[in-house]
Formats: structure tokens, sequence, C-alpha cells
């Protein structure tokens, strides 16, 4: 049997992690991250997945999107460029004329029949790295020939719903990251297991992260931590360090928010603000 080891992943761990902008870096030394997603109703997931992408460090952003997109997003973030579906209401088929350094996945997408077709197709020909969340993972869940399609390395972020649906029912917490890691083996994948205690599954080792607070049990939490992951993607940052450093500087930007807010007050967009100061507090 092989044995787990289990780190805990502070501000120590992190901090070497950390890459310094060096004075001549241009936009073009930071990648550009693609968010691809939403949804009739929900473009604000992919509003802000795209801004907690370009708030982590991302050189560029771009965001493909049905129509009904485009016009909220290009005033709510003018930062950000959007491309679209030709559908108005949903993701029916990715046509890119560039390959975006990271894209983060699934951000309000739906689970449209005609969604799931323009995944799997996307998914055969796609090249970049993934961070693959919510309804794209809904999508991919008990899909073993779509799952194999994924690159390895990829980056998974369901919450335990999501988790559920990938890996079957768990008995326990011994059987449920026992079944994590058995996921994160056959797929070549990196599991992020959220929660209170959000765990990074990848290759038999288990990294318990120690920031985060209930203010985070809120709607589109989640979407920011996919931005801050595929923004240090983006950046350089190798998709175990993206993971941890995301899942932490998510966390300490809602520790520090709180301050302001209270648990109850929260919401998403506060997270975003907060990676700023996640990031000084690092010294
Ligand atoms: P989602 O459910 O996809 O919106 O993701 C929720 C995000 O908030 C994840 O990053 C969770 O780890 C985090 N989160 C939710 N509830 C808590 C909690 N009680 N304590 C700390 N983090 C939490
Ligand atoms: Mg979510």
């Amino acid at each position: 049997s092989t044995e787990t080891q289990v780190e805990l992943i502070g501000k120590n761990e992190v901090l070497p992690m950390y890459q310094p902008r060096g004075k001549f870096s241009h936009k073009g030394n930071f990648g550009h991250a693609l968010i691809l997603g939403g949804s009739y109703g929900k473009i604000g997931a992919v509003t802000l997945a795209s801004k907690a992408a370009l708030s982590a460090g991302a050189g560029k952003v771009s965001c493909y999107v049905p129509q009904c997109g485009y016009i909220p997003l290009q005033t709510s973030f003018p930062e950000a460029m959007v491309v679209t579906d030709h559908s108005e209401i949903q993701i029916t088929d990715v046509q890119l004329d560039f390959t975006p350094t990271v894209v983060g996945l699934g951000p309000g997408m739906g689970t449209h029949e005609n969604t799931k077709a323009a995944l799997k197709s996307f998914l055969a020909t796609n090249k970049s790295p993934l961070v693959v969340d919510a309804d794209a993972l809904n999508i991919l869940a008990g899909d073993d020939s779509l799952l194999k399609l994924l690159p390895e390395l990829s980056v998974l972020t369901p919450h335990p719903k999501e988790l559920e649906r990938l890996i079957g029912k768990w008995t326990d917490d011994f059987d449920k990251l026992k079944k994590a890691k058995n996921f994160a083996k056959l797929y070549k994948v990196i599991l992020i297991i959220k929660g209170a205690h959000t765990i990074t599954v990848f290759n038999d080792k288990l990294y318990v992260n120690t920031t985060g607070n209930p203010g985070l049990a809120t709607a589109g939490s989640g979407d920011v931590l996919t931005g801050v992951i595929t923004g240090l993607i983006a950046q350089g940052f190798d998709a175990v360090q993206a993971s941890l450093f995301g899942v932490y500087l998510h966390g300490k930007s809602a520790d520090l928010k709180v301050e302001e807010t209270g648990y109850q007050s929260l919401i998403a967009s506060h997270v975003i603000e907060g990676i700023a100061l996640a990031y000084l507090d690092l010294f």
C-alpha cells in the first residue's frame, strides 16, 4: 500500500512560489487566459472568474460566452476581451482564433445538450492547460471517454455535490479521500476538494489549505477561485503550485475582507478585491 503524505499550506509554504514582476516585464509575459462559460442569466459567473484571473496577475483575459454575455461583460469589465458563440443563450460551438495560455472552463455554462456537444468537440482539439469547474465538471462526470480527453495536470475544482458526481458516493471521509486519490491518479489530474478545509489531491499527496472562512459560503465564490487559479497558470505557475497558491490566496482574501464585511455580507466581488490584499499580506 502507498503511504499518503499530508501537508498543511500556509504563508510559509506559498511564499517561495511567489513570482515578483521584473521592471521591464510586459503583458505578454503573463499569459492570455480564457474563461469559457456562461449562459442566459449566468454571465456573472464568467465576469467574476475573468476579473479574478486578471486580478491574480494574468497579462490578458478573454471570455468566450454566448451572445447575451457580450454587452454585460464589455460594460462591467472593460479590461476583458469578449468572443461570442453563434448562440444567444448558451455555448454551442467553440471557435477560437488564438491559443490561450490556459482555459478556465465551466463557470455558468449550463448543461444543455448543445453545450455538452460543444464541450466534447472543444476537448477533442484543445491544446491549452485547463482549470475545470462547475457545469463543465457536471458534463464530464461519469463520462470516462470525455475525462480521458483532459490534458495531463488539468485542475478540477469540485464543490461537494460536483465531487460526488465525479467520484461517486462515499461512506466516510477516509473513503472520500481514497476515491479522490484514485480518480486523480486514473485521469492524471489535480483534484481540489473545496470546503471549509479545501484539500488539493495530487499524486498520492494531500495538501490541506489553512485560509478561508464561512463568509465564502456565498454565490460566486467558487467562480472567483477558478479565475485565480487560471490567472496563476497564465502567468507561468505550474498547475500544482497554481492550485495551492490559488486556494491559499482565495481564502486569505476572504479572511482579510471579512474584517470589513463580516461573514454574512461577504460577497464574491469582495473576494476579487481582496486578492490584492492577500498578495500584499505575503510580505
Ligand atoms: P462554490 O460552491 O463552487 O461556489 O465554491 C465555494 C468556495 O467557497 C470554495 O472555494 C470553498 O472552499 C469556499 N467555501 C465554502 N464554504 C466555506 C467555508 N465554510 N469555509 C471556508 N471556505 C468555504
Ligand atoms: Mg461553483
